[in-house]
């Protein structure tokens, strides 16, 4: 039995038998064999293998992803049956008496070298093609198993180096039951798609993968941050234990669904939920949240090909504002970069991408992109109650220009006789701090903030919110980010305006009763911690977290605050 300690990333207990999602290792010798016609028929075997699985992944993923997804699968069973891949492939094992391995690799990196160069997209993603099913072929002559996370027909732990956004949007909740990655932080986008689908995670263990094998039995304590492989029996018992009482605390929870957010002194705020897609939203309804505080659009642009056109981004707009029937729904136009890549877009790698062509800043250029989500959000904005909010925001000149882009397509969308609402709230997220500083100017020209702590505590302490090393230094209490946190409230109130909180900080037990305390109108968490946070703040009066927020904004350390809040919150 052994023991891994990781970031608690995502609620609850999971125990099922490990899955690898890890690349196996594809190296080989080249060498020089006796008989090339046995070896060309060892070449043969293993397309044929290929062939057979692709077929089986093929029909799967028809069924669960559609026929557009299934055509990727399509597209490389034609690769494996061509024969102007093959035939120059058998003909060098022949000739040069070389083993299939290396006749394989070297014949399909020309040919990927060849089409990579050619100036045609299509070609482009032959090369792509050739290059998964060289893969794939490889495996099999080598004898080694390749992922195939749309294969998985059993309940199981995924385990991984790290998922992506797009990875875990398509985890199949049915047979996913947890997940535990070497790398990644509390904030990183996998933990936060983990939460709204809640399947209980640890992220940055360091050595998931190196530790756990295929099949080894597996417990993930999304509560505590632990993993433990191969647990004996007495323990496996006892998390059944703690799974059963942390669902009993779920259905306590569960009875403040209709009630309410307002402090045991009376004071309201509004507890609303963070989405990335459409579906998420039955979520939102079942946990009581008030409305949504931030809608992360770019996952409607992610795990595809090309651009979502208007009418697809007009369509899932307005699904989730009537499926909001009227309460607030925060929409933040495209956040891509950081660790959200568009790989369609074909921008070049930065050396610093969370610092780099991003969000607003790439939407300020590539303007065509925005003004098709803008022009999306206006016409949605018929069917509810939507707030436009503009991410990494830096300086007043890109609001100003943003703003200037929105009302440019409202006026062609008027022009054009199409009606769209007259009091959409336009707000800024507050995740760089030089607008925190500044929050007091920008305040009079934004209809609200909205503070995205994620970014906000990594810009402010200069420590990647994905890098697990630093991770000592993300620290959401630090009298430093509670000190922007307040100048950010602080000034939207002296406006008259309100001041909501999007980042992990606003779902997070120990901030809620200072981010109460200093004042924040609104708190937008993952849904499933909203009724949580209610039960919280109904036991807390407004009147004493005033009180400690004030004592701990002049503290020195984290740890003094969080001591702080404990004696305090008990
Ligand atoms: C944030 O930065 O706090 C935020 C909510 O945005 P994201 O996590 O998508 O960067
Ligand atoms: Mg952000």
């Amino acid at each position: 039995m052994a023991f891994l300690n990781g970031i608690a990333a995502s609620n609850g207990i999971a125990i099922a038998k490990a899955y690898r999602l890890v690349e196996p290792d594809l190296s080989f010798d080249k060498t020089t064999i006796e008989n090339p016609s046995a070896e060309v028929e060892r070449f043969r075997n293993a397309i044929a293998k290929a062939k057979s699985e692709l077929e089986v992944i093929r029909d799967r993923a028809k069924v669960d992803l559609g026929p557009d997804k299934a055509a990727i699968f399509e597209a490389h069973l034609l690769v494996l049956s061509d024969p102007e891949l093959n035939s120059p492939i058998e003909d060098k094992i022949q000739a040069e008496k070389v083993n299939a391995e290396s006749a394989l690799k070297e014949t399909a990196d020309m040919f990927v070298m060849m089409f990579e160069q050619m100036d045609n997209e299509y070609m482009k993603e032959r090369a792509a093609d050739i290059r998964d099913v060289t893969k794939r072929v490889l495996a099999h002559l080598l004898g080694v198993q390749l992922p195939n996370p749309s294969m998985i027909a059993e309940e199981v732990i995924i385990v991984s180096e790290d998922l992506t956004p797009s990875d875990t949007a398509q985890l199949n909740r049915q047979f996913v039951k947890g997940f535990t990655t070497n790398i990644g932080g509390r904030t990183s986008h996998s933990a936060i798609m983990a939460r709204s689908l809640e399947i209980p995670a640890v992220v940055g263990t360091k050595s998931a993968t190196e530790e756990i094998n295929n099949g080894d039995l597996v417990i993930v304590d999304g509560l505590k941050g632990e993993v433990h492989i191969n647990p004996t029996p007495e323990l496996v018992a006892e998390y059944r234990n703690v799974h059963e009482q942390f669902e009993k605390q779920k259905a306590e929870w569960a009875k403040l669904i209709n009630e309410p957010s307002v402090s045991a002194d009376g004071h309201h705020v509004e507890l609303v939920a963070n989405i990335g897609t459409p579906k998420d939203l039955k979520g939102v309804i079942e946990n009581g949240g008030e409305g949504v505080g931030l809608y992360r659009t770019e996952f409607l642009y992610m795990g595809r090909d090309q651009m979502p056109s208007e009418e697809e981004q007009f369509e899932a707009y307005k699904a989730v504002l009537e499926g909001m029937a009227g309460k607030p729904v925060v929409v933040r136009t495209l956040d891509i970069g950081g660790d959200k890549e568009l790989p369609y877009l074909n921008l070049p790698k930065e050396m610093n991408p969370f610092l780099g062509f991003r969000a607003i800043r790439l939407c300020l250029e590539e303007q065509d992109i925005f003004r098709t989500q803008l022009r999306a959000l206006l016409r949605a904005s018929n069917y509810g109650n939507l707030k436009i909010m503009f991410p990494m925001i830096a300086t007043l000149g890109e609001f100003r220009d943003a703003k200037a882009i929105l009302e440019e397509e409202k006026q062609k969308l008027v022009a054009e006789g199409q009606t769209v609402s007259d009091h959409i709230e336009l707000g800024i997220m507050v995740e760089i701090p030089s607008t925190a500083v500044l929050a007091d100017q920008f305040a009079k020209e934004v209809d609200f903030f909205s503070i995205g702590t994620n970014d906000l505590i990594q810009y402010t302490m200069a420590a990647d919110r994905m890098n697990q090393r630093v991770s000592y230094l993300y620290q959401p209490y630090s009298p430093s980010i509670l000190r922007l946190v307040k100048m950010v409230i602080d000034a939207a109130h002296a406006e008259g305006k309100w001041a909501g909180m999007c980042g992990e900080m606003a779902g997070d037990e120990t901030a809620i009763p200072l981010l109460l305390g200093l004042g924040l109108d609104e708190f937008s968490m993952s849904a499933t911690s909203i009724l949580k946070a209610r039960s919280l703040i109904k036991n807390l009066k407004k009147s004493d977290m005033e009180k400690l927020a004030q004592e701990v904004i002049n503290m020195q350390t984290t740890d003094q605050v969080i001591a702080a809040v404990n004696a305090a919150v008990k």
